[in-house]
């Protein structure tokens, strides 16, 4: 998933609330522990873990064994692998574009271990029957209601391996947006698209849904027939007459993975293993924009390895995807905000690809351990847009993350509330979604860095290509990683890097590396002249990147009159803005300098626009002032439909919105 500069004081006794309502694993109590197959040497890392944090000594909590591949206890799924886990999934279902529903079956084969139940996720689902393979009802029954929705759980019968679930999803299915015609780009035809990261997937498939485990799937889906339909699997590239479609992936995924499309889409290939899904109105200027698409494959192949999933693909979605894009395997999903007209932004497209790797092959095995899909990706995509676009691009992106993470946990340092600046996160209790901050990429990335600069580039490439290579298909604790690292490459190179400290306390160590970018110095000088009264239109900035104007606009001097910000807006055209980076920085600048002439254009970007990473700042910032506030509420009683449930949900509590009038439910 790609969001970045996201900012987090808004965090508020809302969230702690949440956390404080939930299951916490206690130090002295007894962890629910839903699975029971764990080695010894695991249950010792999860109990330090869960007690850890300041205290605990670093050799105790690091030194879990890099061999088994057992199951780590989900505080976020009711399922209970090691009674009996899905080892396939196969779906048939219908699309009722019109009802907002989906309806059919769900299949599984299912590998029994040592209990008589299986146990599934779901949320706001109807289950009209279990069935067994012979067409018998199996006894099930479903749960109470948290906010990790109902377990299902299903009694089997002696030698039963199979199951058949008729079900139908409910109108506030989470994961699900049903965009209306004029939602889209297009303006022709409604659309839906589905997000399941991080435990969502529930909400439109009965399913163990745990990043921890992993499950072939294949589906039959019938769309209206003038519609066509994608999943994060084989795909068809063109449509059928019928509306049925059928889709194969025959990699073992978890759930968060599994991915559904439907709109007035078509396909335009980029090489002959890469291409573009887009409503019609996009597809030209998306296959423009990402040309590079099939480089960055053979790129990425050079660094880590072979890329194992077939085809890869993306599909650029309506602009309320709520991310920047969603790694889904083989079919990235991506936000048109992208789509710059300049090709500037398309590391977006590097980093999805980059969980291909880090992510889909090696997956983290919790949400605590986020940043092991995160951290790494951001490291990986870094190399990718190195060798694309030279060292200058890079040292521009890395230095504009590592303010964003600065300011994150100055923000969470200021709350009282810095638990969340640990790598390792304890999520337990609280929705995953709420810890899924730039911590996991930049700190992750940061720490990465640093040992990519302690042990040289060369041994730092061959640990991470083996380290994709053994443990590909599987999930990944950070415990077992910190072993794996001190094992496989910091004693052998008998380099010393405080590891734990980085994972497990909170904060950003004094070792951190910080960028630099000349680049960024030379714009920084340009500021400087501005301020000093030299007009806008004379400064030099001939041939500036995106980076360098989002660099500009976020060391602007505080407090500026209306004459300042309208000699920047008449000399560089902001308010006009087709980029949505440079669009978005220069409004955040508005709203604190309370440049009336741009609120019009404020009002239209966030009743278009849905991606988080954009609304929160600019939310933020309007509901900081009474006047901010009125506009804010105004905007947002009529932009809050279009925006996808991930979005409202934060939004919803930074506006103390639940409750309202005229709030949708969820
Ligand atoms: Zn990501």
């Amino acid at each position: 998933m790609r969001f970045r500069q996201w900012r987090y004081p808004y965090r508020s006794a809302y969230l702690r609330a949440r956390t404080n309502a939930g299951v916490l694993v206690k130090c002295g109590t007894k962890p629910p522990m839903r699975y029971a197959s764990w080695s010894i040497a695991s249950v010792i890392a999860l109990l330090f873990t869960a007690c850890g944090g300041p205290g605990t000594s670093p050799a105790a909590q690091k030194r879990e064994g890099t061999d088994q591949n057992v199951h780590i206890m989900d505080p976020h799924s009711h399922a209970r692998p090691e009674e009996a886990v899905i080892t396939h999934l196969s779906l048939d279902l219908n699309v009722d574009m019109e009802a907002r529903r989906l309806k059919g079956t769900a299949a599984y084969a299912i590998n029994r271990g040592k209990g008589d139940t299986i146990r599934f996720d779901t949320d706001g689902l109807t289950i009209h029957s279990v069935k067994l393979a012979d067409g018998t009802d199996a006894p099930y029954t479903l749960g109470d209601t948290s906010f990790l929705g109902r377990e299902l759980a299903v009694k089997l019968p002696a030698g039963a391996d199979s199951l058949i679930i008729a079900y139908e999803t409910g109108p506030g299915a989470r994961a699900l947006q049903w965009l209306s015609p004029g939602q889209t780009a297009d303006k022709t035809k409604p659309f839906l698209f589905t997000q399941g990261q991080a435990i969502l997937t529930r909400t439109w498939i009965p399913v163990q849904d745990s990043p921890g485990i992993r499950f072939t799937y294949d589906a039959k889906v019938t769309v209206p027939n003038d519609l066509m339909a994608v999943m994060s699997a084989t795909n068809p590239q063109e449509r059928n007459a019928d509306g049925v479609y059928h889709f194969r992936m025959d990699k073992a995924i978890p759930a968060y993975l599994v991915a559904l499309a439907v709109g007035d889409i078509v396909f335009k290939p980029i090489d002959e293993r890469t291409g573009i899904y887009a409503e019609r109105t996009m597809i030209d200027k998306a296959v423009w924009e990402f040309a590079d698409m099939g480089k960055m494959v053979s790129t990425a192949e050079t660094l880590y390895g072979p890329y194992r999933w077939g085809r890869y693909d993306v599909i650029v979605l309506p602009p309320s995807f709520p991310f920047g894009g969603m790694e889904n395997p083989m079919l990235t999903f991506a936000t048109p905000t992208v789509i710059a007209g300049d090709r500037s932004l398309t590391a977006l497209i590097a980093h999805e690809l980059a969980h291909s790797w880090s992510g889909n092959l090696v997956t983290n095995a919790t949400w605590n351990d986020f940043w092991l899909n995160e951290g790494f990706t951001v490291y990986f995509e870094h190399r990718i847009t190195e060798e694309l676009y030279g060292p200058e691009y890079n040292a521009m992106t890395s230095l504009i993350g590592h303010q964003d993470l600065m300011n994150t946990v100055a923000d969470m340092e200021a709350k009282g509330d810095p638990g969340d600046t640990r790598l390792k996160l304890d999520l337990a209790g609280r929705d995953p979604d709420d810890g899924m901050t730039d911590v996991a990429y930049e700190k992750g990335f940061a720490l990465l860095r640093l040992v990519e600069s302690r042990v040289g580039r060369e041994k730092f490439d061959a640990f991470l290509r083996g380290y994709f290579d053994r443990y590909a298909f599987q999930s990944m604790t950070t415990e077992r990683f910190i072993t794996y690292l001190h094992e496989e490459l910091l004693d052998p190179a008998n380099v010393t890097v405080d590891v734990e400290r980085w994972v497990y306390q909170p904060g950003i160590p004094e070792d951190d590396i910080v960028p630099v970018s000349d680049r960024f110095t030379k714009v920084e000088e340009q500021i400087a002249r501005w301020g000093n009264g030299t007009p806008a239109k004379e400064l030099a900035t001939q041939g500036w990147s995106t980076f360098e104007w989002i660099h500009f606009l976020r060391h602007l001097p505080k407090g500026l009159e209306e004459g300042s910000m309208a000699d920047l807006d008449r000399s560089f055209g902001f308010t006009r803005s087709g980029n949505t980076e440079i669009l978005a920085a220069w409004l955040e600048q508005c709203i604190l300098n309370d440049y009336d002439a741009a609120y019009l254009r404020l009002d239209e970007f966030l009743r278009t626009v849905g991606r988080r990473k954009f609304l929160i700042p600019l939310y933020q910032e309007l509901v900081a002032t009474e006047k901010g506030r009125t506009i804010a509420e105004g905007i947002y009683a009529a932009a809050r439909p279009n925006y996808h449930s991930v979005s409202v949900r934060t939004i919803d509590a930074m506006l103390g919105w639940e409750g309202r009038q005229g709030s949708i439910t969820l």
